[in-house]
């Protein structure tokens, strides 16, 4: 579907009026804008204006300069007495020093490099003058203070006015300072015409919402705090709104467009039939849920959630038995060549020998030898193949289907919006099923996959003991490693196999990212975090272990040694893995009994319950001891006690949720909707973004296209940080 709008009405032409799409230079000048582009990226008055304070101080009650404490904020009615400028002692640069009374002491006003202030800062002016009092060499002074001098002296109530004004305090650099950026926003804020109402109006009546144009002005510039609260009340609603819409315009246009109909009959049947153990409810639920979109004409676009071993796996290969029956090909993407390697196992041992030879799946991974690459593509290409599995490689430009039918993506939230299109693009708007074992709260689901919809597999296929999992605080009993080693020796002995995760590779080398997003919630002093290469030749040395064979695993490693080591460990040739998260995701090994996780505070909550997944998937009982340094009573063990102390997923994401900000949220970064959410929270706002869910579903419903939501399509498509136009021609 193609619309436009006609004309642009509004946008900024050749300097006759400033609106939110306004390049930035041209309002506060090339020098501003380069540093505001170097600081944040902006390049636009919108993107300016969306960066809002981090919170408000007030400048306090009028004091005399004889009560002025050290340390706290002030503000003064004053009179300058003097004005010098001195260059620094140490550094380049001037330091502008103006000394005022207010009849009952001096205090000194410094600022750096800004002798320019000079000309309004001259003896004799009156003003009134606030900051942060400091001492320097005895003196008391407010270092680069906000300040309004007086043209004739103002009323008693002006000054108390001022000086009950909300201060807006920006997210700052080095470079760029609270002080500018509110400078910039006022100058822009003083010529801003706002064109056009992204929220209609009927639903700011009903939610009780201000406009847009009062929105920006008072949450940068209140005169009080109630100004700057009902604005960012009401840009928060915006902002879900415009979320929710494009989520909504997507469901529809995605409803819009034909695909082909992939109905289930005799192999899907035959597939059922050969299963070894009976469908669980949820299992055979989500079949049908599946077998109802692909069986209409539009494309299936779902998101199942499951618990690791929740059997996702049997599920998503019926949906490929079903599309290669109808002559279909299914492309399933894997975040890692392990994992690509693993599905490719699995789904060999799920679909049984007579299914495997029918669909014919193929392996298509960046490591493969040239030569079975161009095999695999061949497959890919000429239909031979229905199911071919692999990872990034398989949105590479040279990859191409005959019949791509489906598209099954493993563990969504590692992989965009964008590289979901890319390979849904290689067929004829095919169906497409995205598989996650990490639970996703509600709120979540609907903001970052709401234009899913989704099925969730809830109980676990029965015969599974249950995982039993421990704290081992360190803090409190330090010998308790041994023990830890002992118990791990224990389940050697007895045949099984045992996971220890670390969180790094080397002293040096952490594994991914994600270590660190958790270690920055609550920077805590900087303590060496237990690593694969140490671990390993201290297990080694542990007497009780002195037969078993341990081997590492991590992210660093070849391809073709990961791979080695982890088919060693699935035939019971190796019993100790020491691992980095690397196994976080979809590994099977039913003889896997136990996991110690060492340095369990460094991940997220979400991340320890899958990894702890890993164990317990057979018939012996799963234990998972929770090694943990972290003093009693702080954050980083509370999180460590609610993962040892329920197995609910769910509980433990929403949770992990809280204790996050809100940019890590799981996908939220990589979604398309990427670090755009501003004001909203999805773990709080769960009743603005159902209403506001609500309110866009409405919308689209009687206007698909937006055709009379000009405001709320430039609000998207700023949103997207695309241009409204790509983004019109997109839709
Ligand atoms: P997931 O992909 O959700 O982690 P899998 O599909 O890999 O889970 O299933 C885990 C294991 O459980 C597999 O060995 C699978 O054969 C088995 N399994 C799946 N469904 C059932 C069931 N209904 N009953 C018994 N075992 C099952
Ligand atoms: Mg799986």
């Amino acid at each position: 579907m193609v619309f436009r709008f006609s004309g642009g009405g509004g946008r900024y032409r050749g300097g006759v009026s400033v609106t939110l799409d306004t390049p930035l230079r041209t309002v506060v000048g090339d020098r501003s804008q380069k540093a505001f582009h170097k600081a944040f990226g902006y390049t636009t008055v919108a993107d300016l204006l969306g960066h809002y304070p981090r919170r408000y101080a007030t400048r306090g009650e009028l004091t005399s300069i004889a009560d002025i404490p050290p340390g706290e904020h002030a503000t003064l009615v004053a009179e300058i007495v003097s004005v010098s400028t001195r260059s620094m002692r140490q550094k380049r640069g001037s330091v502008l020093e103006v000394a005022i009374t207010d009849g009952t002491g001096l205090v000194t006003l410094t600022f750096f490099n800004q002798a320019w202030r000079q000309k309004d800062l001259r003896e004799g002016a009156r003003g009134i003058f606030a900051g942060k009092v400091g001492l320097y060499r005895g003196t008391r002074q407010l270092a680069h203070p906000d300040y309004e001098l007086f043209v004739e002296d103002p009323s008693e109530q002006a000054q108390e006015e001022w000086a009950k004004k909300p201060i807006p305090l920006y997210p700052s650099t080095s470079t760029l300072a609270s002080w500018q950026i509110a400078k910039a926003i006022g100058v822009v804020l003083d010529v801003l015409e706002v064109d056009g109402e992204p929220v209609p109006e009927s639903i700011r009546e009903a939610e009780d919402l201000a406009g847009l144009a009062w929105s920006l002005e008072h949450i940068h510039r209140p005169t009080e705090q109630q100004d700057w609260q009902r604005a960012r009340d009401s840009l928060r609603f915006q902002e879900a709104l415009v979320l929710q819409s494009a989520l909504a315009v997507r469901r529809a246009e995605q409803q819009s467009v034909e695909s082909v109909i992939r109905k289930p009959g005799a192999d899907t049947n035959a597939f059922l039939a050969s299963l070894p153990f009976e469908l669980t409810a949820d299992q055979t639920t989500v079949i049908n849920e599946i077998h109802d979109d692909m069986g209409s004409s539009h494309p299936m676009t779902r998101l199942i959630q499951g618990e690791v071993g929740s059997g996702k796996t049997v599920v998503a290969a019926c949906a490929m038995v079903t599309v290669a029956q109808t002559g279909g090909q299914t492309a399933l993407l894997a975040p890692t060549e392990v994992l690509a390697n693993q599905h490719f196992r699995s789904l060999v041992k799920t679909l049984g020998p007579d299914m495997t030879a029918r669909l014919n799946p193929v392996l298509l991974t960046g490591a493969l030898p040239a030569a079975a690459k161009k095999k695999a593509l061949l497959a890919a290409a000429s239909g031979s193949s229905h199911l071919i599995i692999g990872t990034h490689a398989l949105l590479s430009d040279s990859v191409s289907f005959a019949d791509l039918g489906l598209v099954v993506i493993d563990e969504q939230h590692r992989f965009g919006v964008d590289q979901r299109e890319t390979l849904r693009q290689k067929g004829q708007h095919p169906h497409l099923l995205v598989l996650t074992a990490t639970p996703i709260p509600r709120t979540v689901a609907m903001t970052v996959f709401g234009d899913l919809d989704v099925s969730t597999i809830a109980t676990m296929p029965s015969g599974r003991s249950p995982i039993t999992s421990h704290v081992v605080a360190l803090a409190d009993h330090p010998s308790w490693m041994t023990r830890v080693w002992q118990r791990v020796a224990e389940e050697v002995a007895n045949g099984r196999q045992a996971f220890v995760v670390a969180p790094a590779i080397s002293p040096s080398v952490r594994e991914d990212e994600h270590e660190e997003e958790v270690a920055s919630l609550e920077e805590p002093e900087p303590r060496a975090l237990a690593s694969v290469e140490e671990v390993l030749p201290m297990l080694q040395g542990v007497p009780e272990l002195q037969s078993a064979r341990i081997q590492a695993l991590h992210g660093r490693m070849p391809t073709e040694q990961k791979d080695d080591v982890m088919a060693q460990f699935a035939a019971a040739e190796c019993d100790v893995l020491v691992a980095t998260t690397v196994i976080e995701v979809g590994i099977d090994v039913p003889n896997a009994s136990i996991m110690v996780i060492l340095d369990a505070d460094r991940f997220g909550m979400s991340q320890l319950h899958q990894l702890r997944g890993r164990v317990g998937r057979g018939e012996h009982p799963g234990t998972c001891l929770l090694v943990t340094g972290a003093e009693q009573g702080t954050l980083a063990r509370e999180r460590v006690e609610s993962v040892a102390g329920t197995l609910d997923g769910f509980e433990l994401a929403a949770k992990d949720v809280e204790l996050r900000s809100e940019g890590d949220v799981l996908g939220v970064r990589q979604s398309g909707v990427r670090s755009r959410l501003k004001l909203l929270r999805v773990t709080r706002d769960g009743d603005i973004i159902d209403a506001a869910r609500g309110y866009a579903e409405a919308i689209v419903a009687t206007d698909p296209t937006l055709s009379s939501h000009r405001a709320l399509v430039f609000e998207i498509a700023r949103h997207l940080d695309q241009d409204s136009e790509d983004y019109l021609e997109k839709t």
